[in-house]
C-alpha cells in the first residue's frame, strides 16, 4: 500500500480552513512504519550521524527511531518552558504573531554530525527554527527529513542550504 494511503486528512483541524494531515493511522501499522523509516534510513546511505533533533511533538516518534537505527543520541526540541536544563532559544514567525523553539544548552557539541527529522514540512519556518539553534551550538546539518512535505506551501525555500528529504510529497 503506498505510503499516502496512511496519511488521513481531517478537514477544519485545528481550525475552520485547514485540511490537517493526521499521521495516526500511519503510526498504528507496523508495516507503514516501517516503510516510512526505511525510506528515510535509505535516504541517508552511510551517513554518520551523531545525533538525530525530533521536533516536538509528532517529530519525536520517528526521530527515535532514527536515532536507534544509526546508534546516535535522541535530542528533543520543544515548545518554551518544557525542557528542566539550561535552554537556547529560537522564534520564527507565524501568520499572527511569532513562536519559539527551545534546545538544551548541552545537546550538540561543536562539530557533531546532526540529523533534524520533523512530521510535515509546511511554511518550513519550524524547521528553520530548528537549523538555528543546532547552529548556536555548532552542529554540523547532515539533513533535514520529514514524514510529508505540503509543496505548494513552498517550506523549502526557507532551509534551500541543507539537504532535505521527504517521504511523502503532496
Ligand atoms: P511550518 O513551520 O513548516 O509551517 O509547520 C510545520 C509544523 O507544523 C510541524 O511541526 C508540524 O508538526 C506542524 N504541522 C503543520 N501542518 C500540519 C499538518 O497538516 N499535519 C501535521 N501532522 N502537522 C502539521
Amino acid at each position: 500500500m503506498a505510503l499516502e494511503q496512511y496519511i488521513r486528512d481531517i478537514v477544519d483541524f485545528p481550525k475552520p480552513g485547514i485540511i490537517f494531515k493526521d499521521i495516526t493511522p500511519l503510526l498504528a501499522s507496523p508495516k507503514g512504519t516501517e516503510e516510512c523509516l526505511q525510506l528515510l534510513i535509505n535516504s541517508l546511505k552511510e551517513k554518520q550521524i551523531d545525533k538525530v533533533i525530533g521536533v516536538e511533538s509528532r517529530g519525536f516518534f520517528f526521530a527515535t527511531l532514527l536515532a536507534h537505527h544509526f546508534n546516535a543520541g535522541f535530542i528533543p526540541v520543544r515548545k518554551p518552558k518544557k525542557l528542566p536544563f539550561e535552554t537556547i532559544s529560537a522564534s520564527y514567525e507565524l501568520e499572527y504573531g511569532t513562536d519559539t523553539l527551545e534546545m538544551h544548552i548541552d545537546a550538540i557539541q561543536p562539530g557533531d554530525k546532526v540529523l533534524i527529522h520533523d512530521d510535515v514540512l509546511a511554511t518550513g519556518g519550524t524547521a528553520k527554527a530548528v537549523c538555528e539553534l543546532v547552529k548556536q551550538l555548532g552542529g554540523e546539518i547532515v539533513q533535514v527529513n520529514f514524514l510529508m512535505e505540503l509543496s505548494f506551501l513552498n517550506g523549502r525555500e526557507k532551509i534551500k542550504e541543507y539537504d532535505i528529504f521527504t517521504a511523502i510529497n503532496y
